[in-house]
């Protein structure tokens, strides 16, 4: 080649290669082209980092790190570390933080309506709760509870799927070994236990397995296999109950304070909204998967698997009634909830004992 074409050719190459360097440029940094800020928010949660709960906080940071090419960012931290577990929605409320991941039902003495944004005793499993929450109106009228009550902005962020019905020292076989046992359960479905006769206590996960192994307690529900393990409950009590019928599918919630919410871009709180979906969807199935696998193991290691009596079950369906009826007489935001939901919740009850109930009992059952 000669000298000349070698010189050409090579100031062919370097352009082009300016011209790709100056492209790149342009693609990796939109920021200077959109001028959408950096934005870095703190989230409260209920949770210890160990369990499958803080996979709903993990997914939502991970999710709009990336999807903002790390302009917005969100760190969340274990429950106690900036606010005591159970008082997430208040840090949201007051500015304290941010945003949060709860369960709605722990803060039921400030509206008993929230109960609704998390799960009710016999209520919905997670299929049927979503289809509530997504496209039956539910998420509509808890935004507007929760806007109007406490200037938050919620979103459903993660399910276990139907949960278990705890662990107890000693085995129950009627309503009446029920009586003033202290058992830690959170919620309307603590409510239904006290009107039992047990002796209800809430207490955050990180406090349940010293609690039940010494004693200080007789029984406590938690979640599922998973995450009780992780918990260490089945070496404290060798009963494991189920199912857990007063936690069909519970949804946990990521809260947003509402000042902070309004001062997004329009575009940050589209990737929060579909990270929020995908913590939903992400976290049960991570547990339907992992549960299976986590109760096979602890039933080996000698836990001891009992299913609820009829006669509790029922004695517990009708407390849950009086419950929803003494409230929706007592509070206009329940009875507003309780009746659309009720008329949701027969409709899919309608339609699921057609499909997914008759499917489910033949291949769990007639062919498995
Ligand atoms: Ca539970």
């Amino acid at each position: 080649m000669k000298r000349r074409e070698i010189i050409h050719k090579s100031a062919i190459a370097t352009t082009a290669a300016a011209t790709t360097v100056a492209c790149t440029r342009r693609t990796t940094a939109p920021n200077v082209r959109t001028g959408l800020p950096t934005v870095r928010w703190r989230m409260a949660t209920s949770w210890p980092t160990s369990i499958g709960l803080f996979t709903g906080p993990e997914i939502i940071a991970k999710r709009v790190k990336e999807m903002t090419g790390g302009r917005f960012t969100i760190k969340p931290y274990a429950g106690g570390e900036l606010t005591p577990a159970l008082q997430v929605l208040d840090a949201v409320r007051q500015g304290k933080v941010q945003c949060g991941h709860t369960a709605s039902y722990y803060y039921i003495g400030k509206s008993p309506a929230l109960a609704f944004a998390t799960c009710v005793p016999f209520g919905l499993n997670a299929q049927q709760q979503n289809a509530w929450l997504y496209h039956g109106g539910g998420l509509e009228l808890l935004q507007k509870l929760y806007g109007d009550r406490f200037n938050i902005i919620n979103f459903p962020a993660g399910n276990t799927g139907t949960q278990m019905g705890g662990w107890f020292k000693r085995e129950i076989k009627s309503v009446g070994d029920l009586k003033g046992l202290k058992m830690r359960i959170p919620g309307l479905g603590g409510q239904v236990m006290s009107r039992l006769g047990v002796n209800v206590q809430v207490l955050p996960a990180s406090d349940i397995y010293l609690s039940l192994e010494r004693g200080a307690i007789d029984a406590a529900e938690w979640i599922g296999p998973y995450d009780d393990e992780k918990l260490g409950l089945n070496k404290a009590a060798p009963f494991y109950y189920y199912p857990g019928w007063w936690e069909g599918g519970p949804t946990l919630d990521a809260l947003v304070n509402r000042r902070a919410w309004d001062k997004l871009p329009k575009e940050y709180q589209e990737i929060f909204k579909a990270a929020a979906y995908e913590a939903n969807i992400n976290m049960l199935s991570q547990y339907d998967a992992l549960n299976s696998e986590a109760l096979a193991k602890i039933v080996a290691g000698g836990t001891k698997l009992t299913a609820y009596t009829q006669d509790i079950m029922q004695a517990g369906q009708k407390a849950t009634l009086e419950i929803f009826e003494e409230n929706a007489s007592k509070d206009a935001e329940f009875k507003q909830i309780y009746e659309q939901w009720k008329g949701f919740r027969e409709k899919i009850y309608n339609w699921n004992r057609v499909n997914e109930l008759s499917f489910a009992n033949f291949v769990t059952t007639d062919w498995a």
